[in-house]
């Protein structure tokens, strides 16, 4: 039994390396795998399933063949890509995880999260996550044309880096009392997340019980993955 985890390579047709070496991991090592769970911005945009970007469409092909050849994909969508739909996942083959979901590997049970959702100090960008997310807004954004799409996801981006370059590191990071509130929930305490491009290992103890959470990195500095078989679960760098 294997599974790999990977979030935020943030694939984007200017930076075609990083789609090279995802697409050499999906044709190689990810085929002897159970199960992949692709964590959240596996695009840096993604304004809809019907975008015919030719760039994107090598990875959708790429997806679907590690899907033809048995491994189970799972995908969730991230705060990049939170359009992905189900044209994307019936051309994929890929499974639409909630965010948060709850899986168990190897009789453990695991929380998966982009990990945005526990930025709850960043008041700024959780208002902008419920907007978002809301049925009604998405709807909208749904009706106008791929160009306009194009131009609101570019000043979407633009307005993210420039509140990344001011707002303090640990206003966006991880909030410690939102991560201890979702182990509670879920009764678990094992974490999987991406989204701060923080890759690290955090150990805590909840209501008593030793808890863990693996933060992946992104693709751009580091291509971080996270691999669990029979060894347990450990972070290391893509190894295509
Ligand atoms: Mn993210």
């Amino acid at each position: 039994m294997s599974a790999w985890f990977a979030s935020d390579l943030h694939l984007d047709p200017t930076a075609p390396e990083i789609a090279d070496r995802f697409n050499r991991f999906l044709a190689g090592p990810a085929r002897a795998a159970r199960s992949l769970y692709l964590l959240g911005d596996l695009f840096e945009a993604w304004v809809g399933d019907d975008d015919p970007e030719p760039a994107h469409r090598g990875v959708v092909a790429a997806i679907a063949g590690l899907a033809d050849a048995g491994t189970l994909v799972y995908v969730m969508r991230g705060n990049r890509d939170f359009l992905i739909g189900e044209r994307f996942c019936a051309a994929t083959g890929a499974l639409l995880l909630d965010d948060p979901a709850i899986i168990t590997i190897d009789g453990t049970r695991v929380i998966l999260t982009h990990g945005d959702g526990l930025c709850t100090d960043d008041r700024a960008y959780q208002r902008l996550r419920a907007l978002v997310r809301d049925p009604s807004v998405r709807a909208g954004f749904e009706r106008l044309s791929l160009d306009q799409r194009h131009r609101l996801a570019g000043e979407a981006r633009a307005g993210s880096r420039e509140h990344l370059a001011t707002a303090s590191e640990y206003i966006t990071d991880v909030n410690p009392a939102a991560v201890e509130e979702l182990f509670r929930a879920a009764g678990a305490v094992t974490m999987i997340h991406g989204h701060t491009h923080r890759p690290a290992v955090h150990d805590s103890v909840v209501d008593g019980r030793p808890a863990r959470r693996f933060v992946l990195g992104d693709w751009h500095a580091t291509a971080s993955v996270l691999r669990w078989d029979d060894g347990g679960p450990r972070l290391l760098p893509c190894p295509a």
